[in-house]
């Protein structure tokens, strides 16, 4: 069987990223990969402007603070303003640029207004340049935005929304049908027969998949019949660029995933130590790659993360990929060992990582209130107050 880690290089060096890209409007480019590098050509904020509702004054350099300043101008946001004399001070708004001629923004609940004449309260001693936004503090002309690889998230939207880059240029989405194998499986909102079992995974693993930018599409269920696994992975097979399928893919008689696969293409792995999700495919089909994930839920989810997650973002021309995680304390005994590499489903508080609900590879209810997962190399034990490496979910 092999390693985890072992898994995943082989995985990651047969992901070939597809290349192609496409240009979108920059409100559609949410979890989508950047085909190019991305400077500023702008500065932000484009002038100096106040950051308070207030009034911005024109002091002389190291000059006795006046008792008070006529207010000769009013700048809201939008408007330019006029150079602003000595000694004298305009009304400005929050986001206004500042006047050639001003020196600091004292804000309104600073100041007392006598009709157009304004006074200082006792005790406010205004410093050079406060509340004072400068041109290019936020993002500099020439600034990296964003570079070639990295996956875009709400944040990088905004950084290129506000340098007034109105579209981007990203690498096409992945092209994913999932199949999903199982005499036993019932339609949620059916009602379900004696003996049946709703499909949870699809909806799950559609929604893991959307998350990571690929463009899903349902392949439908799979009866757990050679002659119609295989006309399933064929036809799958010629219109995507990856092809996944959960359940069947174990050594049971029921079990045709993994015979379909080598009779139409390659079966390239198989078997992984990790647990749960030790049944796991890879190969390829004509032009597709074809992943088997294992039919349990529990395994399903963890393999898609820990596995098949970096196979898709590196297929989709994402850079790095360094394994997410860092080492958070356990509050937590566990105190079986395991040959295979574990991942337990855990939520954070504030002392430290507590293990939610049953650890089996069936238990939907667990990982529903997990914050994410744990990774028990093999043979490992765990004590509360250890540094376990804790992977949290929904990092892309
Ligand atoms: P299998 O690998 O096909 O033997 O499936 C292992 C277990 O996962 C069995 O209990 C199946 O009923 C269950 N299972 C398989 N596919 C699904 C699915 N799409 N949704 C929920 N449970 C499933
Ligand atoms: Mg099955």
């Amino acid at each position: 069987m092999l390693s985890v880690n072992d898994a995943l290089a082989r995985l990651l060096a047969a992901a070939l990223p597809a290349g192609a890209s496409e240009t979108i409007a920059l409100g559609l480019a949410d979890a989508r990969i950047a085909a190019r590098d991305y400077t500023a050509s702008v500065n932000v904020p484009a002038l100096d402007n106040s950051a308070m509702d207030g009034y911005a004054l024109a002091l002389a350099d190291g000059a006795p603070l006046p008792a008070s300043f006529p207010v000769v101008q009013r700048i809201a946001a939008g408007q330019l303003g006029t150079a602003l004399p000595a000694g004298c001070a305009a009304r400005i708004f929050t986001g206004a640029p500042i006047p050639p001629g001003a020196t600091l923004v004292v804000m309104q609940e600073d100041c007392e207004l006598l009709d157009t004449t304004l006074q200082l309260k006792p005790d406010v001693q205004p410093k050079p340049g406060q509340h004072i936004r400068r041109k290019g503090e936020d993002i500099a002309h020439g600034a990296t935005l964003l570079q070639r690889g990295d996956a875009l998230n709400p944040a990088h939207i905004a950084l290129l929304a506000a340098s007034g880059i109105g579209d981007v240029e990203v690498y096409r989405p992945l092209k994913v049908t999932l199949l999903s194998t199982g005499d036993e499986l019932a339609e949620p909102g059916d009602p379900l027969p004696a003996g049946g079992v709703y499909n949870s995974n699809r909806p799950m693993l559609i929604a893991m998949l959307r998350a990571l930018g690929c463009a899903v599409r349902d392949g439908g269920k799979v009866p757990d019949q050679r002659a119609a696994t295989e006309a399933a992975l064929q036809a799958a097979a010629a219109d995507s660029d990856v092809v996944i399928s959960t359940g069947g893919v174990s050594v049971g008689e029921e079990d045709h995933v993994k015979a379909a696969l080598s009779a139409l293409g390659t079966l390239d792995l198989w078997k992984v130590a990790i647990k749960p999700g030790k049944p796991l495919a890879f190969g390829r089909i004509g032009n597709a790659d074809f992943i088997g994930l294992p039919g349990n839920p529990v395994s399903a989810f963890v393999t898609l993360q820990v596995l098949v997650r970096p196979f898709l973002l590196k297929r989709m021309g994402a850079s790095g990929l360094a394994t997410s995680g860092w080492p958070v304390r356990a509050d937590f005994n566990w105190p079986r060992p395991d040959s295979r590499q574990e991942y337990l489903r855990v939520a954070l508080d504030a002392n430290g990582l507590q293990l939610v609900g049953q650890q089996g590879s069936a238990m939907i209810s667990g990982l529903a209130g997990a914050h994410g997962l744990v990774e028990v190399t093999p043979g490992q034990i765990i004590q509360p107050g250890d540094m376990v490496r804790f992977l949290p979910f929904q990092s892309r």
